[in-house]
């Protein structure tokens, strides 16, 4: 397998560890190519985002390593975005390689709050009840229908985790994904990816975080993407740098065993396909 991993996050948002030190444990794992993906700043508040102060120091530190480590291993120096009313178009600042797009909070327009979709489980019926009146489809059409205005208008390079919605619903206690209305929100989001030309990535983070028992996305929805030749990537969205290729062994037979032989990844400056 071509080793590599954009989807990383540090000390400077909700990871822990030095920038240099992910570069190191990439090293010891025979790493071709590795990826900051730090959650870029947001104009509300939060506590897992880089400050926007902090931002500087985090392309710094990432460009210098660039340069410390260029013959040894390629780095880039991304961010993870959030889409919301009145979000920062990250893709094109300074210093910045690729976007992750995410949508990790919808809005409530009444209260202007903003709640999270992939929170913990009290956070999540909190979401359900106070943002939806307790209805699970609309709450699964609000959060897929601001993926799709995301990748229609400020579509990133890389999707992150499709189907986080699920992160809650182990044992199907919130919605069944053979649900008709589930379904076709999904496929339609898909249609858009194809459309927009993104790359869905296969994530592996909230396995090692212990939240859920496969990848994000689901397996139906990764043979959808095979079926749709819509491009994939394997990310750890890691927290630490233990957690680098948590799963990749496995997830990698999960794609092959679609179909899939390739990935899509940041290689030489250019996205290109590299074998599985
Ligand atoms: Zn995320
Ligand atoms: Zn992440």
């Amino acid at each position: 397998m071509f080793k590599c991993n954009f989807h990383a996050h540090s000390r400077f948002d909700d990871g822990t560890e030095e920038l240099e030190s992910y570069i190191q444990s990439a090293l010891t794992n025979g790493f071709r190519v590795f990826g900051f993906s730090g959650h870029a700043p947001v104009n509300f508040d939060s506590n897992w985002n880089i400050r926007s102060e902090d931002l500087e120091e985090y392309t710094n530190t990432a460009k210098a390593l660039k340069d410390k480590y260029k013959d040894s291993i390629e780095i880039y120096v991304g961010l993870e975005t959030d889409f919301y009313p009145g979000c920062t178009d990250w893709r094109k600042k300074r210093g910045i390689d690729y976007t992750i797009g995410a949508v990790h909070f919808l809005k409530n327009e009444e209260t202007g709050q903003y709640m999270p979709v992939d929170g913990n489980r009290q956070e999540f019926e909190e979401t359900l009840r106070y943002g939806f009146g307790g209805d699970m489809e609309s709450f699964i059409s609000a959060y897929y229908g601001k993926l799709r205005e995301m990748l229609l208008t400020m579509p990133p390079n890389i999707v992150a985790h499709l189907d986080v919605i699920k992160k809650n619903n182990e044992n199907q206690a919130y919605f069944s994904e053979d649900d008709e209305v589930y379904r076709d929100e999904v496929i339609k989001t898909l249609e858009v990816v194809s459309l927009t030309h993104t790359i869905v990535e296969v994530n592996t983070g909230g396995i090692s975080r212990g939240y859920v028992k496969e990848p994000y996305p689901s397996r139906w929805i990764l043979e959808s993407c095979f079926d749709m030749d819509i491009p994939v990537i394997l990310s750890s969205d890691c927290h630490h740098p233990d957690n680098i290729d948590y799963y990749f062994d496995e997830a990698c037979d999960l794609l092959k065993s679609i179909g899939f032989k390739s990935q899509r990844v940041l290689y030489g400056d250019e996205w290109r396909d590299v074998a599985l």
